[in-house]
């Protein structure tokens, strides 16, 4: 048993774990934090999805007990509207998507969709409501079909295919020499960023889900590919709920919502022109990415 713990023992378990449909693809979207084991209640109800509204009320969490990582952090995102969540690195975003996903449990408040606690549904229907795009894709040793197929139990070739024209990655799979059958990962074809992260999109269209989960990863792509994923990515989330870690300001401009994640406070909340307007941290991150992005055009 002790074998299963060995970090490359651990990949191959969890690659069969998926094949047996034991593990959910998204509970690979950080290796690098095995989560604790979260159990269902007994008796646990299936999460009702009404329109996907989902709150989290004075949530606070930890990794460890002794080191609190958010502080009370409370968001309210109306079913098909968006929230970009901005701010320092280690401010807690990437936690806020995990915890939602339920990866961990708040150590006090709670996290609701339509409601209902999280904490009290069966986890397998509240994963079922949520995709995500995760800011690191880890694709299986299998064609890049079974990858994307893999979003939806049962996907027909005509739904993959589909999925892969909504992600725009029909074009680049259609060109290679053995199309939807060539084989991806390690053992493969190395896909680049932006392609992983096509394949990614192109899982969360199959599945369908009302809430999505965006931790963007735009940092590793070049500005071009980072605008054509975008905007993809801005149609996929039309009509749901969606939470947007953002990178890159520019990219949450037109969201609904934005919150700035400091030391896992909210410090701000407002719309991008509301933020401006206050002229604090928001307003500060906006006029240092947008001095970087001149720069970076002079440079091109
Ligand atoms: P962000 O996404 O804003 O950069 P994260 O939510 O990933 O930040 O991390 C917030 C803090 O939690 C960081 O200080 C990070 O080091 C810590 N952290 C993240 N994952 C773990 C973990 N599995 N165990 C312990 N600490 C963690
Ligand atoms: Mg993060």
């Amino acid at each position: 048993l002790m074998q299963l713990f060995r970090p490359l023992d651990m990949l191959g378990w969890v690659y069969r774990s998926i094949r047996q449909g034991l593990i959910d693809m998204e509970a690979m979207f950080d290796l690098t934090d095995t989560p604790a084991e979260v159990v269902d209640v007994p008796n646990a109800p299936v999460l009702a999805v009404a329109d996907g509204h989902v709150r989290f009320e004075e949530v606070a969490f930890g990794y460890e007990p002794e080191r609190i990582i958010l502080k009370g952090v409370t968001l309210d995102v109306p079913a098909g509207t968006s929230l970009a969540v901005v701010g320092p690195s280690g401010a807690g975003k990437s936690t806020l998507a995990r915890l939602l996903y339920r990866f961990y449990d708040p150590t006090a408040g709670r996290i609701t969709i339509d409601g209902q606690d999280i904490a009290q549904v069966k986890q397998d229907s509240l994963r079922t409501a949520i995709g995500i795009v995760p800011q690191d894709t880890v694709l299986f040793n299998d064609t890049i079909g079974y990858n994307i197929g893999y979003g939806r139990e049962g996907a027909t070739e005509a739904d993959v295919e589909s999925a892969a024209k909504g992600a725009a990655i029909d074009h680049f799979i259609a060109a290679l020499p053995q199309g939807y059958e060539s084989m991806v990962g390690e053992r493969g074809l190395k896909l680049s960023g932006g392609e992983k992260q096509r394949v990614a999109i192109a899982r969360t269209l199959l599945k369908d889900p009302p809430i999505l989960i965006l931790d963007e990863a735009t940092s590793a792509l070049d500005s071009r590919t980072e605008e054509a994923i975008q905007a993809t990515l801005n149609d996929v989330a039309r009509n749901r709920t969606t939470i947007v870690i953002a990178h890159r300001l520019s990219t949450v401009v037109g969201a609904d919502q934005i919150v700035v994640l400091d030391a896992g406070r909210v410090a701000e909340r407002g719309t991008h022109t509301e933020l401006l307007a206050k002229g604090g941290l928001y307003a500060e991150l906006w006029a240092r990415q947008a001095a970087e992005r001149e720069l970076e055009e002079i440079a091109e």
